[in-house]
């Protein structure tokens, strides 16, 4: 029987585990350095309001795949729920999304869409032709005043530097609209599930076959010998120690707070002026409104650099990082029998959605190749920078 070891029980591990252990005869040693399963996606019910909270920063599923969709509902019951923040700037509450209520309530308009449309066309910077980051696809698309209410504060807090260093992809996560949408996405499918993310992994993982051991930290010196093949969803440079120098994250901190009744009426407040310290608040007894609850948790979230001790959150990809990655990955290429995979090892700003997709087609291939007796790939993605 083949004996695998997978390094990290969040959504990648758990998911290409579950399809292992489904498809083919093997044993899977899974470790994580935490006390617990789930990676970043970790809820767990306070246990002074006993309201599911997010750990790690607010997570909604949404996608717009129905098999991938139908496979986390198949583990578990998703409630409705449709993610709309909201945005204080300079004093005052808005709809984020930019969408038409954003545009009338920032310029104290009474615009249509058409009507908006053509007003933010005057103000796009349209001498801007192909926007190479995110401050010019801002500029080039809704404008400066738009750019400087809601996205220039917030991002130099988060990213912690200029928003010209940063690629344009990170804004277009985020749609504009010229109609009433305030839905913070535009997938398909969109919900959360009733007993948390955790909990939805530890079904994953029930298995016979599989072993989980918590609080193990692995690093690559430890023996894998005895394994047919290791899985390593860990930071793709601390597998080689940092020998060209550590990938560029940002780590988010958490102060949790108590209040009774209802805090702030939504889900997630963006704060977008620099002079305020922290990103967001959110309090997560407005994910699960089936739910009753007298008191009332939420967290404000500060962003600042990884240091050697902290989780690292969002890959920063700044040029110096994507070339460092190409190095780690070309050293990785030359490796046998060990696969990486997920948003560390990859280095890379993914979604649940985008993991669980990658991990069940990794391990469909990777079974192929097994099948087929050809070295199974060592990365999921091709396309690195
Ligand atoms: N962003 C911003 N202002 C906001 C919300 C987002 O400037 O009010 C920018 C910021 O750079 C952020 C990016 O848009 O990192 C993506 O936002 P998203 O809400 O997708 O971030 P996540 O929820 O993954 O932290």
């Amino acid at each position: 029987m083949k004996k695998y070891l997978i390094v990290g029980a969040g959504f990648s591990g758990t998911v290409l585990a579950h399809q292992l252990a489904k498809n083919t005869d093997c044993k899977i040693d899974i470790c994580d350095e935490r006390d617990h399963i789930g990676g970043n996606c970790h809820t767990s019910r306070d246990e002074q309001t006993d309201i599911m909270v997010h750990h790690y920063g607010p997570h909604i599923f949404n996608t717009d795949k129905k098999e991938i969709w139908d496979f986390v509902n198949s583990l578990m019951e998703f409630k409705p729920y449709v993610h709309r923040v909201k945005a204080m700037s300079n004093g005052k509450v808005y709809s984020l999304p930019v969408n038409l209520h954003t545009i009338n309530q920032l310029f104290g308009q009474s615009f249509t869409p058409a009507t908006a449309k053509a007003f933010l066309e005057t103000l796009a910077d349209t001498s801007i032709e192909d926007p190479q980051n995110f401050e010019e696809q801002a500029l080039r698309f809704i404008g400066k005043e738009l750019y400087n209410a809601f996205f220039y504060g917030y991002t130099k807090k988060q990213w912690g530097c200029e928003p010209t260093e940063l690629p344009a992809s990170i804004l277009k996560r985020i749609p504009v609209r010229f109609n009433y949408d305030d839905n913070y996405h535009n997938n398909i499918y969109t919900g959360i599930p009733v007993d948390g993310y955790t909990a939805l992994m530890e079904k994953l993982i029930q298995h016979e076959n599989i072993t989980v051991t918590l609080n193990k930290k692995f690093d690559s010196s430890i023996d894998t010998s005895n394994y047919d093949h290791v899985f390593y969803t860990g930071p793709v440079d601390a597998w080689f120690d940092y020998k060209y120098g550590r990938l560029g994250y940002r780590t988010v901190t958490f102060e949790k707070n108590y209040a009774d009744g209802d805090y702030q009426g939504v889900t997630q407040m963006n704060y977008c002026d620099a002079d305020v310290p922290y990103t967001r608040i959110a309090e997560p007894k407005h994910f699960t409104y089936w739910e009753q609850h007298d008191k009332t948790v939420y967290f404000k979230e500060f962003s600042k650099e990884t240091g050697p001790s902290d989780i690292p959150y969002y890959p920063k990809r700044l040029a110096a990082d994507k070339a460092l990655l190409l190095q780690y990955r070309a050293d990785a290429e030359n490796l046998q029998k060990v696969s990486f995979l997920g948003r560390l090892a990859t280095y890379r700003y993914m979604d649940m959605h985008h993991v669980i997709g990658e991990a069940l087609a990794f391990a469909q291939a990777f079974l192929l190749a097994e099948e087929q007796g050809v070295k199974p790939a060592v990365f999921p993605n091709t396309e690195v920078v």
